[in-house]
């Protein structure tokens, strides 16, 4: 699999999961565009694939909620082109149906959601011209009920849909796209959350014992995922996926 001269966009790319893609992405030869809010962390990754020998990527110091058109205009001045779109950046949140506030799930959508909504629709007419992709990270949690991340999952769940129907809308335009689902991978993102630590320690060991292979993910798991997804000859015929990445998870 090599991603030579392809130009890949990845939200959340200063993190966990969508960090160990810009790094995959990039060692198999990719010139990757990385956003992020914190510019440490995203200078971090940025340095270290440098440093590994691959293609200087470009670091986009942004946040996805405001600042999708010059996300995209920086990329496209930097690289020339788009191939593939990965929508990474997420948040998670404690809440149910009893303590919900409206604030709380206005930011987990705009986030989860209609970031990704919005830079999908920016980024169709680059990757009509490259005949590329997009691949969303999703999560189980749009797939099955888990307690107390109602707004979360409901943000997975429309994410999902969101998918399946730009999959259709797009593939005319010979654009595919596909969505990874994980279950619990170990990254930051609870520690970084609302989440109580109690919650924290209590999913981790729930999952473990649930999960059939008896370990939680590692951000190598969805970063293989990711890269079969977004390459054009292993993925060709892909599109309106939804690959849970879950031990499986969703078969208990
Ligand atoms: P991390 O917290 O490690 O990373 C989240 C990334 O999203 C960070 O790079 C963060 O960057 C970025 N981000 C968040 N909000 C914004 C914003 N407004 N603008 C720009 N970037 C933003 O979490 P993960 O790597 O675990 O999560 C990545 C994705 O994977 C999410 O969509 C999550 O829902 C999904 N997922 C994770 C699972 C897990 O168990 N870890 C399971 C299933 C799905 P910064 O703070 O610099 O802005």
């Amino acid at each position: 699999m090599s991603f030579s001269g392809k130009v890949v966009l990845i939200t959340g790319a200063s993190s966990g999961i969508g960090a160990d893609a810009a790094r995959h992405l990039a060692s198999k030869g990719a010139s990757v565009s990385i956003v992020g809010r914190n510019e440490k962390r995203l200078n971090a990754v940025a340095e270290e694939i440098i440093k590994a020998g691959h293609p200087t990527p470009l670091a986009i110091v942004a946040d996805v909620t405001k600042d999708v058109e010059r996300i995209v205009d920086e990329t496209i001045k930097k690289f020339g082109k788009l191939d593939v779109l990965v929508n990474n950046a997420g948040i998670v949140a404690q809440d149910n149906v009893v303590d919900i506030e409206l604030s709380g799930f206005d930011r987990i959508f705009n986030t989860n959601l209609k970031s990704v909504i919005m830079l999908s629709k920016l980024c169709v007419p680059h990757l009509e011209k490259t005949r590329g992709n997009i691949v969303n990270v999703s999560s189980v949690a749009g797939l099955k009920c888990i307690q107390n991340v109602l707004s979360y999952s409901m943000s997975k769940a429309a994410l999902d849909q969101f998918t399946k129907c730009s999959a259709l809308d797009l593939a005319p335009k010979h654009i595919r796209v596909n969505s990874i689902n994980p279950a619990a991978i170990e990254t930051p993102i609870f520690q970084v959350g609302d989440l109580s630590k109690e919650l924290i320690d209590r999913v981790r060991d729930d999952c473990i014992s649930k999960y059939p292979v008896k370990r939680i993910g590692d951000v190598s798991d969805t970063s293989s995922a990711i890269a079969y997804l977004a390459d054009e000859n292993a993925a060709s015929f892909l599109t309106g996926i939804l690959l849970t990445i879950d031990g499986g998870y969703m078969l208990v």
